[in-house]
């Protein structure tokens, strides 16, 4: 069964009503999110058309580790950056909080997100993978001590430009992963794990373009298991979706998944 929505209102209600279906009977659910889910929140995703990075394509540097710590100048942005981010006063939307109905049935939730959100949503942090870290704690990349972010943001704001470490004088960043860097080997069996153990694979809110995350929807197809995608553009894996629903997350996911 395929179930597209891209028709007339009448196949949009069927695909809902399909995504619905699906998951209401599935015993286990295993949900990816990507930054399209928090837009509805107020903080803007990279890759969509308002995009920090389809924007200002300059930005995408601040997200490098080699520009990250070979250019003092990225370091001062980025701090400046964080220091005014949405991401420190966003509240959840009734995407993130439809999630938490699955309940028990969450098999494992893994999120691209460095927000927070899915915990302030109520989501458990044992069935909660943030595959590219948080932007709630720092770290420093030399000696590996961790803190609070609030505690370096009150250093900014104090007017530091560039916090070091107040242990080693090292380089601190955000205890996020960026572009060069290496995911965590556990997150990403637990990630595996879940495409190819849950019924359902539901993804929301990612382009699906940016690998090893987007394997999970190949694992799950490979797998036998179903793939709902809602997103609001086109992704890389439609052609492998049971259902894909184009739209808002925090309008679709509280009409797909009920208690
Ligand atoms: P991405 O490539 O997964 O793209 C986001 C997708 O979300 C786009 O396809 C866009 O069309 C879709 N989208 C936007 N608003 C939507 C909505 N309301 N409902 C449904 N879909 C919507 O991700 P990216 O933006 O390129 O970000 C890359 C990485 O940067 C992320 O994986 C993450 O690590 C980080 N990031 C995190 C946040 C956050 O934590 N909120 C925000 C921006 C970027």
């Amino acid at each position: 069964m395929m179930l597209d929505e891209s028709g007339s209102s009448a196949q949009h209600n069927d695909a809902i009503a399909g995504a619905a279906d699906l998951i209401a009977g599935a015993a286990s659910v295993a949900v990816l999110t990507g930054a399209g889910i928090s837009t509805d929140s107020g903080i803007p995703d990279f890759r969509g058309p308002d995009g920090v990075w389809t924007r200002d394509p300059a930005a995408e540097r601040r997200s490098n580790i080699t520009t990250y710590l070979s250019d003092p100048q990225v370091r001062r942005d980025a701090w400046r950056i964080r220091a005014a981010s949405e991401m420190f006063t966003a509240e959840p939307n009734d995407g993130h909080r439809a999630i938490t109905r699955l309940g028990d049935r969450l098999h494992t939730l893994v999120t691209q997100n460095i927000d927070g959100l899915h915990l302030a949503a109520g989501t458990p942090a044992d069935r909660l993978v943030e595959i590219h870290g948080t932007v709630h704690r720092w770290e420093c990349v030399a000696c590996g001590a961790r803190g609070p972010m609030e505690d370096a943001l009150s250093r900014v704001r104090a007017g530091e430009l560039d916090p070091a470490c107040l242990i080693c004088g090292g380089i601190v960043k955000s205890a996020t992963i960026l572009f060069g860097q290496s995911l965590i080997s556990a997150d990403l069996d637990r990630a595996e794990r879940a495409s190819r153990e849950a019924e359902v694979l539901l993804a929301v809110g990612t382009s699906l373009s940016v690998y090893p995350v987007a394997g999970m929807v190949e694992l799950a197809a490979r797998s036998g298991r179903t793939v709902i995608i809602v997103n609001a553009q086109a992704t890389a894996m439609d052609h492998l979706a049971t259902v894909r629903l184009a739209g808002s997350a925090s309008d679709l996911l509280p009409l797909i998944v009920s208690c």
